[in-house]
């Protein structure tokens, strides 16, 4: 356990899918697609499968890098999602999107709420997931605008359960998910002397 808690310290990217305030099952689902590492076709027998194509697009083959960021289903989400979290950018694929995220969302220091922005990823990642197999285990569908509001729910509902440390950046953050300002926990005052 103390080598493998050695070796995650070293993976650059392991702060994304780790600790407060993801939700566990979305930090799972992040670690695992990161690591590339969940069972998309492409990396299925296809001798037992019908097809390696895309089930959310049905328009490519389905691989890590199509499924959470190329995919035409998924890419206008990312889009989405990144109004309330205060950035903007264009990746070319999943592997930039994440070294991106992994360099900028380092800490409380960063430019914008690092916490707001890794609770996004890893809800937008678990639920397209969560698509791709309602999709081939039960047949049923979610539009994109279901999927998103998934996604922005369950974000916004764990950020109702926390207590966020008051600044600039992050009022304007709570304003965007439309969160009462009572989530927000004034820096605590030195004693009196
Ligand atoms: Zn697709």
């Amino acid at each position: 356990m103390k080598f493998l808690n050695r070796q995650l310290a070293t993976l650059p990217w392991t702060h994304l899918a780790w600790g407060k305030p993801l939700i566990p099952k979305h930090a799972f689902t992040l670690w695992i697609a990161i690591k590339q590492k969940l069972s998309t076709l492409d990396r299925k027998c296809t001798s037992h499968i019908d097809s390696v194509t895309c089930v959310l697009c049905n328009n490519a083959l389905e691989s890590h890098d199509h499924l959470f960021y190329m995919c035409p289903f998924v890419k206008p989400l990312w889009t989405f999602i990144q109004i309330p979290c205060g950035f903007y950018i264009q990746p070319t694929n999943w592997a930039s999107l994440i070294s991106w995220a992994a360099y900028h969302w380092r800490g409380e220091g960063s430019s914008h709420s690092s916490s707001f922005s890794r609770l996004a990823l890893a809800s937008l990642v678990y639920n397209v997931w969560a698509e791709h197999n309602r999709r081939i285990f039960t047949g049923r569908k979610l539009t994109q605008n279901s999927l998103l509001h998934l996604t922005l729910d369950s974000v916004r509902a764990k950020l109702l359960s926390t207590s966020i440390k008051d600044s600039t950046t992050r009022r304007q953050i709570v304003e965007e998910w439309n969160l009462p300002s009572s989530v927000l926990r004034q820096p605590a005052k030195p004693p009196d002397i």
